[in-house]
């Protein structure tokens, strides 16, 4: 859906490095560097990354009126 504000399992504040790290990924730069670039060092925090996919967009076209 959203991308947590922060990591569930740490609870390190995750949710701002979210939009940097899709502009990234756009630019081809590797998965790995760029969770490494954006200081993402623990597994928990690169999981929820790796892991989530962005659906709220879809997801508000049927919300109800
Ligand atoms: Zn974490």
């Amino acid at each position: 859906m959203m991308i947590p504000i922060r990591c569930f399992s740490c609870g390190k504040p995750v949710g701002h490095l979210w939009k940097d790290f899709q502009e990234l990924v756009k630019a081809g730069t590797p998965k790995k560097e760029a969770l490494d670039k954006l200081g993402l060092e623990r597994y928990c925090c690169r999981a929820l990354f790796l892991g989530h996919i962005e659906l709220i967009d879809t997801v508000a076209r049927y919300k109800k009126a």
